[in-house]
């Protein structure tokens, strides 16, 4: 009876291992941004990995990978991302891709009769190292802004075009998949890293997300006048500097205050002219907000950006800002929600339903299909770090439960 399958947790160790030690950095992280020489080699080996395992691989414009168990029709998709940030850990995101990949090797092997094909999938650039998060699930679903991807600027400082060079893939090929983006998907499964604490505080080693937070990235500027630090008065001065750092505060007490469980950062901060002994004319910095709610989202927009309009009249200053980049929040689908409480109740797993503050490609492609995830606890909640980890028996529960819940969503 296929309810009985269990993945083979050694094989799954060694693989999540393996992959670990390409792009290992000196420091005991993993640096592999997508289509780095490390990317490109963990794309062999995986693709490799997919192969031996007796799945039918392909990968479209944007390097996305798939490995497919069965025929034709909608399959269901689970998958996660192979890509890193630079110096992070060997688990966010490979955890996820390794899991599905030895979830349909051992349906595979056991010969289980699937209504529907499953196929395993690693995403391109979920970290956003070249040009916004999720450039492959973007592209997969058609959700890809072609802007961006035209100005072609990265996060790395080189351009896009550059880094896609000596590989198979190009701008064009990225925006034709883009473009041409039909996906037939029954349901997307993602198991990840918590990244966060809270499954590890409660001691509990499974997570079903029913929620993934939206974020929104502005660059914004508070706009003054650059004076003479001796001589300005203090009065007199249009201190843009003095804005920010209002802003700052205000900002963090009313999210807190109002809007608690959702969050406001000012990640980066640029001060002009710069010096000792002018007064700050202008200042420049990253705006991030984050919620699970799509009303605390829009009251966040406005909120926030009458706080920044506020404080600029007061101080004679000017604020602009544009937006980089915009998610929405997602609710898990109730059908997979309640495939994913039953399947752990049946394993007899303890479980938490949580919402996961960080995106997920799992929430890209929701708008192709119903999809949901599975965490597995960060001890520490550390990630994004080479210290970030795992327990292995943790893992072993989460991905027994992602390849339960494989086989009912393609029964
Ligand atoms: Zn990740």
């Amino acid at each position: 009876m296929s309810g009985d399958i269990r993945i083979d947790l050694s094989r799954l160790r060694r693989d999540i291992e393996d992959l670990g030690r390409i792009g290992c950095d000196v420091s005991g992280g993993v640096s592999r941004p997508s289509f780095s020489p490390a990317d490109l080699e963990a794309r062999a080996w995986f693709k490799d990995r997919l192969a031996s395992a007796g799945l039918a691989v392909r990968q479209d414009g944007a390097g996305n990978i798939f490995g497919r168990l069965g025929g034709e029709g909608r399959p269901v998709m689970t998958g996660s991302h192979i890509d890193t940030v630079l110096n992070g850990g060997m688990f966010d995101g490979a955890a996820g891709v390794l899991s599905s990949l030895e979830c349909l090797r051992r349906i595979g092997e056991e010969k289980a009769r699937l209504a529907k094909p499953l196929e395993v999938v690693s995403f391109t650039d979920e970290e956003g190292n070249l040009c916004g998060d999720f450039l492959g699930s973007r592209a997969f679903t058609g959700q890809l802004n072609r802007a961006e991807v035209e100005r072609g600027l990265t996060q790395l400082g080189l351009p896009l075009a550059d880094i896609l060079q000596g590989t198979e893939f190009s701008l064009e090929s990225i925006l034709e998949t883009n473009a041409s983006a039909a996906p037939a998907v029954e349901a997307f499964l993602e198991l990840h890293v918590e990244q966060g604490p809270t499954l590890d505080d409660e001691g509990v080693p499974v997570g079903i997300v029913d929620r993934i937070a939206g974020k929104h990235y502005r660059l914004c500027s508070f706009l003054g006048k650059a004076g003479h630090a001796g001589t300005t008065p203090i009065e007199l001065r249009q201190d843009a500097f003095l804005g920010l750092a209002d802003f700052a505060l205000r900002s963090t007490q009313h999210v807190a205050t109002r809007h608690y469980g959702s969050f406001v950062t000012i990640g980066r901060v640029a001060v002009r002219p710069g010096a000792f002994s002018i007064v700050p004319g202008q200042a420049d910095f990253t705006l991030e907000f984050r919620s699970a709610s799509p009303g605390t989202m829009a009251a966040l927009e406005t909120e926030l950006f009458a706080l920044a309009e506020d404080i600029a009249r007061t101080r004679g200053l000017a604020f602009v800002s544009k937006v980089v980049d915009a998610t929405t929040p997602l609710a898990v689908a109730p059908r997979i929600l309640d495939v994913l409480t039953e399947e752990c109740g049946r394993l007899g797993f303890p479980f938490l339903k949580l919402t996961s503050g960080a995106g997920h490609d799992a929430q890209i492609l929701a708008a192709a299909a119903d999809s949901g995830m599975i965490f597995v606890p960060s001890p520490d909640g550390l990630s994004h770090s080479p210290k970030e980890c795992l327990r292995w028996d943790d893992l072993e529960k989460g991905a027994n439960l992602l390849l339960a819940s494989l086989l009912r969503l393609a029964a």
